[in-house]
């Protein structure tokens, strides 16, 4: 039986019997996994409070001849972002990032870059002024948080090799060249106007989306920067919170999943 480590995240923790736990990591070296936690809620040594989210944890696990999950045999904390479970702005875009991770990551998909991003992503936010200040005067948190989830949803779409096609009309491939063509969900691409008017592509009025005032740009501008981009760019509220909620709309479409944590907002 060989034990297996690496550093991961936790997305997903469900309750199983009295005192097991059922968790999925997005893991440095090993992609999205999901292990049981034998007697989890009772053995502080090897798991009381550093099951959290938002925790960078060093995890143990082997797997079991015959069984389809994995054993987790122990974490070890490395980082706690804590300030993202103080605000209460910030927990409800934790969650959001969890809930899409688990959703869009397959199981054992390795890939290093969804796990620094997510790491990123937990630096940024854990660095925040603004959790740490009750001062109301400080800049607003509400835009900040919709830059960081527009960062994290594009990239994460970048990296699962599902990132929409903006560039080319997906019927006759003629160029976006001013970002002016609406939006298939279906098709998951921009369509050219004489195409969806045209009726023998079969498109309802309803199924061709607007699509947001700038949102291609600064998609794809989130797609090909770093985190820092979150910190130089200023956009409007109300333009972030009509691209958030177009990605919402592409990520439902796509996942074929009511995605619950979008709909406490
Ligand atoms: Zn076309």
């Amino acid at each position: 039986m060989k034990l297996h480590s690496t550093k991961g995240f936790v997305i997903y923790a469900k309750k199983m019997n009295e005192a097991d736990l059922l968790l999925s990591y997005i893991t440095e070296d090993y992609g999205k996994i999901t292990c049981f936690a034998n007697n989890a809620r009772k053995s502080k040594k090897r798991f009381l409070g550093k099951l959290e989210p938002a925790m960078l944890t060093n995890i143990k696990f082997y797997e079991k001849p015959g069984m389809t999950l994995d054993i987790l045999y122990e974490v070890d904390l490395v980082e706690d972002y804590k300030n993202l479970r103080k605000n209460i702005d910030v927990y409800l875009f934790l969650t959001k990032l969890i809930e899409i991770s688990r959703v869009l990551c397959q199981e054992r998909d390795v890939n290093k870059n969804i796990f620094n991003l997510i790491k990123n992503i937990y630096t940024g936010l854990n660095k925040l002024e603004t959790l740490n200040s009750q001062d109301s005067r400080q800049t607003p948190l509400n835009p900040i948080l919709l830059k960081f989830e527009i960062f994290f949803i594009a990239n994460l779409l970048k990296f699962t090799g599902i990132y929409p096609n903006f560039t080319d009309c997906i019927i006759c491939g003629k160029n976006n060249a001013y970002n002016e063509f609406g939006f298939s969900l279906k098709k998951g691409g921009v369509i050219c106007s004489p195409c969806a008017n045209d009726k023998n592509n079969g498109f309802k009025y309803l199924e061709i989306k607007k699509m947001p005032v700038n949102f291609i740009n600064l998609s794809n501008l989130m797609i090909e920067s770093d985190i820092s981009i979150i910190n130089k760019l200023n956009v409007k509220e109300d333009i972030l919170m009509d691209c958030s909620a177009f990605l919402r709309d592409f990520l439902t479409f796509h996942t074929g999943k009511r995605l619950k944590s979008f709909e406490t907002v």
